[in-house]
């Protein structure tokens, strides 16, 4: 059988769920700590040697440690600019026309000089002559106090490049509700609503995500599947689920890829776009998580159109990406 892999490059599709650190190459990981003298979590180096049960408390825990050890490399403006520009590079090998990155700029402040800075050098390294068009989420978390998230909607607003709020981190902590502030604030101010939800809790975690948070797309959203009356709603409301097959499967949210609900969301009318979520950690890239769906030709032009639809894009760009969909399931052979 030929592989996959040179015609799904061809497709031309948004990524839509990236994290920044999750995003490093591996390979520079290991070179920046080399160069600091850090030593690295074995399971970063092999991340198929650790359990990552997420739905245990534990499991969400080692995940998190795992993260916070490869964020330690970002010392500095050189090395996030570094990583950006990686990001970017690998995701025009990979035909992707329009890239999402979400970041959580709290994270990297202290380092970087502060919020404000912070999401300049991220906005400025995304900006490429590779044919990625970009822009930047700004993801709050969830396990904070809800006026970071608020601080955070009122920055994005005064960022031509961001474009939108997410909601991040262990989705059983914490209370959607008290950050539907945070969310109105950024839908006030022409962002969209990209909040984590059902990934590690169901169908009522997404219920909330779009009712208070007024989600137009979600971090994962597989739970909904719980409720067929939900998927209705989703469907009405075209919010589309960020599916990351290979991330769920490495959290214990699914056994296999193939319990990945993708085949029904779709066929409840609700838009899914695959994602990769984390690579650095899940050693899948967007391409490896298309390929592992097992989809045909057209159910792959069919995601390829939903992420392309549901990412803040310009019209112009949308509707080239989509013609070149449709000229690669038109191709010959
Ligand atoms: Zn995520």
């Amino acid at each position: 059988m030929e592989p996959l892999g040179p015609d799904l490059k061809a497709l031309p599709k948004a990524h839509l769920h990236l994290h920044l650190t999750g995003g490093m190459r591996p390979t520079t990981l290991v070179e920046l700590a080399a160069e600091q003298g850090r030593k690295l979590p074995a399971g970063l180096l092999d991340p198929a040697s650790v359990d990552l049960d997420a739905t245990q408390l534990r499991g969400w825990h080692k995940f998190q440690r795992l993260y916070d050890a490869a964020r330690t490399v970002l010392v500095g403006p050189a090395e996030v600019q570094r990583v950006v520009h990686e990001i970017v590079e690998d995701q025009a090998a990979a035909g992707v026309g329009w890239l999402e990155l979400q970041v959580d700029p709290s994270s990297y402040a202290g380092r970087l000089g502060g919020l404000h800075a912070t999401v300049e050098i991220v906005l400025d390294a995304l900006r490429n002559d590779l044919g990625v068009g970009t822009g930047l989420v700004l993801a709050g978390n969830r396990t904070r106090h809800p006026s970071e998230a608020e601080t955070l909607a009122r920055l994005a607003r005064r960022f031509d490049g961001v474009v939108g709020l997410g909601l991040s981190n262990d989705e059983t902590r914490g209370d959607t509700r008290d950050f539907e502030k945070a969310f109105r604030l950024a839908r006030d101010g022409g962002l969209i609503a990209v909040p984590h939800a059902g990934e590690l809790r169901g169908a009522g975690s997404v219920q909330l995500a779009v009712e208070r948070l007024g989600a137009q797309r979600l971090g994962h959203g597989v739970r909904a599947v719980e409720d067929p009356a939900l998927l209705e709603l989703l469907a009405d409301l075209e919010v589309c689920c960020e599916v990351n097959p290979v991330s769920n499967v490495a959290l214990h949210v699914h056994k296999s890829v193939a319990d990945n609900p993708w085949r029904e969301l779709r066929a409840a009318g609700v838009p899914v776009a695959v994602g990769a979520d984390d690579p650095l950690l899940f050693r899948a890239d967007l391409l490896a998580n298309y390929a592992a769906l097992g989809a045909g030709d057209h159910e792959l032009a069919d995601l390829a159109r939903c992420s392309i639809r549901a990412s803040t894009a310009p019209a112009d760009v949308r509707a080239s990406m989509l013609a070149g969909v449709d000229a690669w399931l038109a191709r010959p052979g």
